[in-house]
């Protein structure tokens, strides 16, 4: 990326009376205050849309540069403040989320279990029922043995007791399958909701953690943001925009920064003479040359207290 020098960014809106060419001139300086080339306070002077003619016609565009670093830095202050709640807050509202959607995963798990245990306490159930059937049977076939009129009639008795052992076997063996399955099962189902005890008491600590936070620090953060949104309405969209598009790619949230000795406060590189003597004038508005932050001076900073 080329190297880049003062950039200021365009300091009022375009009026709706300007002719075209000088509103499309003006958009790209906006747009990208990063990367636009050099230009003279004159040529911005230029190229911004003469005042509209017509009172109110544009109230932004009628605030002066001054007011207009005034309030960013003030936007600054508050987001800032605003950083730091949702710092102290971190990751807990993650986690609480993250508990809660394993909880309910676990739950529906315990509920299917148990669905399968019931179908295999019916299984075992209709085993035993079907080995006091052929108990009965094999009773039944038993008495009437005792009444034959031939061997060949004793003999398909026989058969059919012999049969019927056999199906008492076949039940019991299994019946005894289908309970091993089932105290597995309830050994699994056992150890699911150990776990979910534990998650659920981990929720319960998260969750209390979180709400004695928020309650610390809600009244706070809306206050914070009423603030915030206050100071807006001072900045034209576009300069919002810039600013909104700074902060987000600093990684200290700063898009508004003062003078440090000689130096940006974003990124302290070192500020010319020049600039630094631009940056008072308040004229116009004035990035950092090295990572783009807006820059403001004491005069601004002592403004706003
Ligand atoms: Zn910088």
């Amino acid at each position: 990326m080329a190297k880049t020098t003062s950039k200021p960014i365009a300091t009022s809106k375009p009026s709706k009376l300007a002719k075209k060419p000088v509103a499309k001139e003006v958009a790209p300086a906006m747009a990208d205050a990063v990367k636009s080339e050099e230009v003279t306070e004159e040529k911005v002077m230029a190229k911004v849309a003469p005042k509209a003619k017509s009172e109110g016609a544009d109230d932004k565009a009628e605030i002066t540069i001054e007011k207009k670093l005034i309030a960013l830095y003030s936007l600054q202050q508050v987001d800032s403040q605003v950083d730091k709640i949702r710092i102290i807050r971190g990751e807990l509202p993650l986690e609480v989320q993250d508990l809660e959607d394993e909880i309910a995963g676990l739950e529906t798990r315990v509920d299917n279990h148990i669905q399968e245990t019931l179908v295999m306490e019916k299984s075992i159930a209709e085993k035993k029922t079907s080995v006091k059937d052929a108990l009965a049977l094999i009773k039944k076939y038993e008495d009437q043995q005792m009444n034959v009129r031939n061997n060949r009639e004793y003999d398909s008795l026989t058969k059919e007791i012999e049969y019927q052992n056999l199906e008492i076997q076949l039940s019991e063996k299994r019946a005894k399958e289908f309970q091993i399955s089932l105290d597995l099962k309830k050994e699994e189902i056992g150890s699911y909701q150990k776990l979910l005890l534990d998650r659920k008491n981990d929720l319960e600590i998260k969750r209390s953690e979180l709400d004695d936070i928020i309650a610390e620090t809600e009244k706070e953060e809306s206050d914070l943001i009423k603030n915030s949104e206050n100071n807006k309405q001072f900045i034209e969209d576009r300069l919002l925009t810039a600013y909104t598009r700074i902060r987000k790619n600093a990684r200290n949230g700063l898009a508004v920064v003062q003078i440090e000795r000689d130096a940006c406060g974003g990124c302290f590189n070192k500020i010319p003479p020049q600039h630094q003597l631009d940056i008072r004038m308040h004229k116009k508005i004035i990035v950092c040359e090295y990572c783009g932050r807006i820059l403001v001076d004491d005069g601004i900073v002592n403004a706003m207290h």
